[in-house]
């Protein structure tokens, strides 16, 4: 294969996607197996030429994806691929560096260790935080509940395991995202040792029943070790009282893990920061560049306080990754799960370069005022209502009817293939939702969402 000519077609092909992206219905309209009965199901036995390849990915591949970089897209949270940051992920691919001591990745690791402080400077953090990239929100929350437990004193979970040892308590409100579930089932602390905290009105974690919780742990013999307070939840994006939730944990001796995955991107902008009042105090911290900040798929950002306590509950150096450099350098595989990691750091590196800081806040600026006409174009019409505030650029909307009139809504509008939007539960009604955060989304887009609706609500 000629890698420098098949590499320029590519170059083309991925260029050519981004030009006709809209020419595409957001969502395929295709079943389940339909592409499976188009592709080859035993592999090739000999080489098949590139551009017989490239022509299926050309023809099955990419018309029957979600489009995830379409400026329709507007279900869950934004995932858009940033091009300076595409362009990062070639070249990553090109060089398969393998960032998992200093010696085997030496720019590599170090362009981590600064495009984490870069990251952490734009977020408005102080120096005492360091961090990591990881695949996902998922995975940097495991790591932080893992590190958390670690820190629990006298119970040398690393060691021993969890057997026999008073019952671990997590906290998190009811709103909290999944994946905290997850790294509960995981680290061993269970399900049901996560208690899942009520929340106020406005969908935000209740400090006062935080500490009744606590304290009644406590009483039965638990042993609560940490609490994870979420900024910017998946269904509202509302923001836990993460201040007064850091008091807490400072009085109970409790490990604080902000799960800012969404909306932490936002911190970039100096007068949002408000939202993120107390994070500053948390001993971990993730925000996803791979959601609202334009970076693709995958980028998480960790920070942590304290990168010994990671490194202690994660750390083993086995003779064959010794290495002469260990006291000096950085060598991540130390402070995770992962021995092998991909160099993420390069696209990040390259995207906030090309877009600067100021380009990528423009572009949350604008967002938010999506977010805001939207909104208001809803209160404005009777037939309408928001379903909660809109601190960022994610709305919740409900059409006034029953719960299937609404479903029908989102049917009819998802089967359109013209936009793609999302649902969820809130008080037990079903409601819409809506997310802006595609550097490719004007005004016009929202007002076609908004157009879409209208015509969804008013079909027999
Ligand atoms: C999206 C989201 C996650 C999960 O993110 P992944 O990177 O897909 O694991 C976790 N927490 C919150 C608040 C989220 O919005």
């Amino acid at each position: 294969m000629n890698f420098r000519d098949e590499a320029h077609k590519v170059a083309d092909l991925a260029a050519d996607y981004l030009d006709r992206l809209e020419s595409y219905d957001v969502l395929p309209k295709i079943a389940p197996g339909e592409i499976t009965s188009r592709l080859a199901a035993a592999p090739p036995a000999s080489a098949e030429p590139m551009d017989a390849i490239l022509a299926d990915y050309r023809t099955l591949i990419e018309p029957n994806i979600t489009h995830w970089q379409h400026p329709m897209f507007m279900a869950y949270f934004p995932s858009v691929a940033s091009e300076p940051a595409i362009l990062g992920e070639w070249l990553a691919a090109a060089l398969n560096s393998n960032v998992m001591l200093w010696r085997n990745a030496p720019a590599s690791t170090e362009l981590e260790q600064l495009v984490v402080s870069w990251l952490r400077q734009m977020l408005g953090l102080p120096e005492t935080f360091d961090g990591m990239l990881t695949d996902t929100a998922s995975i940097s929350s495991l790591l932080a509940v893992v590190a958390a437990r670690h820190a629990v004193p006298g119970l040398h979970a690393k060691d021993e395991g969890l057997a026999g040892r008073p019952p671990l308590r997590l906290y998190a409100s009811t709103e909290a995202h999944s994946s905290i579930e997850k790294a509960a089932i995981v680290a061993g602390i269970g399900r049901h040792g996560l208690r899942r905290i009520a929340t106020d009105e406005a969908f935000r974690m209740r400090p006062d029943l935080l500490e009744a919780a606590i304290a009644a742990d406590r009483a039965e013999g638990a042993v609560p070790f940490a609490v994870v307070a979420t900024l910017g939840t998946t269904s509202t994006t509302s923001v836990d009282p993460c201040a007064e939730v850091a008091a807490i944990c400072a009085r109970e001796r409790l490990w604080l893990h902000v799960d800012a995955a969404y909306a932490g991107t936002a911190a970039l902008l100096p007068d949002m920061r408000h939202h993120f009042a107390g994070w500053d105090l948390a001993d971990s911290i993730v925000v996803n560049p791979h959601k609202w900040m334009f970076t693709p798929f995958d980028a998480s950002l960790l920070l942590f306080r304290s990168a010994d306590a990671f490194r202690d509950a994660f750390s083993l150096v086995p003779e064959y990754l010794k290495t002469p450099e260990s006291a000096a350098a950085r060598n991540f595989n130390e402070y995770g799960i992962q021995l092998g990691r991909r160099f993420r750091a390069l696209k990040l590196w390259m995207q906030i370069r090309a877009e600067g800081v100021a380009g990528i806040g423009g572009r949350l600026r604008e967002h938010m005022s999506f977010a805001q006409s939207f909104a208001g174009w809803i209160q404005g019409d009777a037939r309408w209502e928001l379903c909660a505030a809109v601190p960022f650029a994610t709305v919740c909307y409900r059409y006034r009817g029953d719960d299937a009139t609404n479903e029908a809504i989102l049917d009819r509008v998802n089967a359109s293939g013209r936009a793609y939007i999302s649902h969820t539960r809130l008080h037990g009604r079903y409601v819409l939702r809506a997310s802006f955060g595609n550097p490719r989304q004007t005004e016009a887009h929202v007002r076609r969402l908004w157009d879409l609706l209208r015509e969804a609500a008013s079909a027999p």
